[in-house]
């Protein structure tokens, strides 16, 4: 083998964390061969905005992790609009759609996630939307009528900066979930329902625990018959309902799967020597010894920077606590650390411009999430990180200068420990 800097590598997939992990190699030192391999034919993009500024400023709206140029000075060689087929592992080559193959030392999966598909809508033809690539997007943008009806199906987080979007683009919206609560996997309750009211005053409609069980064509749209009886009828239908790994590629490679997802360790190493992976495609089991799935814009840059340096024999940072944002409604919300904490404690006023929550378990402070302020969040991560107590009074306060309190850890965890009860929000 190859001193690792100057090892072949090829990485899969050409998305936020295929094109990350290509720039930091470089950015390392590393000067061996490097080969990008996308299915998609677009350079590498940023997802983020597709839900959000892409569909209601286009043309202003920048996507491309960077133009085409940069690829080329850092000699990273792309192949796009190629789909890898097949991983030899022993033999360290990868068969793609082109009938050619690449040989590599070093492999980093990339893959990512696609959207889950619903047959029963999709056989309904044009007017039926999903949205994970900048190829739905444009599909959907050119469906977007003001006055036209849409009925979102999924109440997640693309379900719900959907809604918040068609609403800006003057369309009525019906959301659909069969869960109780709006961003039911990563909201709190208290952010749930702050996301729910403010959609309702906007005008969207939502039905919650109820779910598609038939759909049809009508000359004029789409109905939509629910499990309560109730139908709906739009113009047009997006749904979001998930992202699943597509296991098709991983398997011939023999890496572990766990629920459908690659298995890697927090250096990011499959179970297979000489592959690494990063993002969506992957599944990490966190500190309490439960297996999680990180499908975020932070994750998949995160993780490529860790699959880069243990390449190269590197040591990475201790992980930071999870963060990810969605903008809906005019407001931004980020999220850190452990949504299923036990209490929350609200700091600030909710009908003042900027406030946030506090998450706690058995007394620490294991999350947060701030309503248009972020600027306290990185102090809210530090504290997080370091696993304080901090009484409930203290954490509430508005006027509290969170920044330095995260510096100088005063509530130290190894220190009489008292439960927090939780505050009423
Ligand atoms: P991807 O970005 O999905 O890239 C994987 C790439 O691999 C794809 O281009 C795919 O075509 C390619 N590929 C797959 N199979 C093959 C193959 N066999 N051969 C070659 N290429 C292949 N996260 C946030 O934190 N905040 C947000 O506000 C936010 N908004 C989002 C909005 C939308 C509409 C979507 C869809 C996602 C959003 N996300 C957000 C999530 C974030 O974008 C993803 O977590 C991130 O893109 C994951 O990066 P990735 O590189 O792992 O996967
Ligand atoms: P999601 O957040 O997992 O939400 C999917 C929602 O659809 C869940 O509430 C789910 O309910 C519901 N659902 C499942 N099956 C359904 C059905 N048959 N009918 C109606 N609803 C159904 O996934 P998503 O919103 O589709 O997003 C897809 C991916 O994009 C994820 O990876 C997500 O992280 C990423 N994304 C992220 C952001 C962001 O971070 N800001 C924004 C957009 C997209 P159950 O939970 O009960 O199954």
């Amino acid at each position: 083998m190859k001193d690792p800097f100057n090892a072949p590598v090829v990485i899969l997939g050409a998305g936020q964390a295929g094109a990350a992990a290509a720039m930091e190699l470089r950015k390392l030192g590393h000067v061996g061969a490097i080969t990008l391999v996308g299915e998609e034919r677009q350079l590498p993009y940023e997802r983020p905005p597709l839900s959000k500024e892409a569909l209601l400023r286009p043309d202003e709206t920048r996507v491309l992790i960077r133009e085409a140029r940069h690829y080329s000075d850092i000699r990273v060689d792309l192949r796009l609009g190629v789909r890898a087929v097949e991983i030899a592992a022993v033999s360290r080559r990868v068969w793609l759609s082109d009938d050619t193959w690449l040989e590599y030392d070093f492999l980093i999966l990339a893959t990512g996630a696609r959207a889950r598909r619903l047959p029963m809508l999709d056989a309904l033809g044009d007017r039926v939307h999903r949205l994970r690539t900048m190829e739905d997007a444009t599909r959907l943008r050119s469906q977007l009528e003001r006055g036209a009806r849409a009925v979102v199906v999924g109440a997640g987080v693309i379900g719900l900066e959907l809604a918040s979007s068609l609403v800006e683009l003057g369309l009525t919206v019906e959301v659909v979930d069969p869960a109780s609560r709006v961003m039911s996997r990563n909201a709190p309750e208290v952010v749930s329902r702050l996301l729910h009211d403010a959609h309702v005053r906007r005008g969207v409609r939502f039905h919650l625990g109820t779910s598609v069980e038939s759909a049809c064509r009508l000359a004029s749209g789409i109905r939509l018959v629910m499990s309560d009886g109730v139908a709906l009828e739009g113009d047009l239908v997006i749904y979001g309902v998930g992202a699943v790994v597509d296991d098709g590629l991983l398997r011939t490679a023999g890496v572990d799967l766990l629920n459908g997802a690659l298995m890697v360790d927090e250096h990011c190493q499959t179970s297979v020597p000489g592959i690494l992976a990063a993002g969506d495609v992957t599944v990490c089991v966190d500190g309490r010894g439960v297996p999680r799935r990180m499908e975020t814009w932070e994750n998949a840059n995160t993780q490529a920077i860790i699959a880069a340096r243990t390449l190269l024999g590197l040591d990475s940072d201790p992980p930071q606590p999870p963060w990810f944002w969605t903008d809906q409604c005019g407001m931004n919300i980020q999220f850190a650390g452990d949504m299923a904490a036990s209490d929350w404690i609200r700091r600030g006023d909710p009908l003042a411009s900027n406030f946030m929550f506090w998450g706690l378990r058995e007394g620490l402070v294991t999350a947060a999430v701030t309503v248009n302020w972020g600027r306290e969040m990185r102090s809210a991560k530090l504290l997080i990180a370091k696993g304080i107590s901090v009484p409930s009074h203290v954490l509430a306060d508005p006027l509290l200068n969170l920044r330095q309190l995260a510096k100088s850890g005063a509530f130290d965890a190894r220190a009489d420990v008292q439960p927090v009860p939780s505050a009423p929000i």
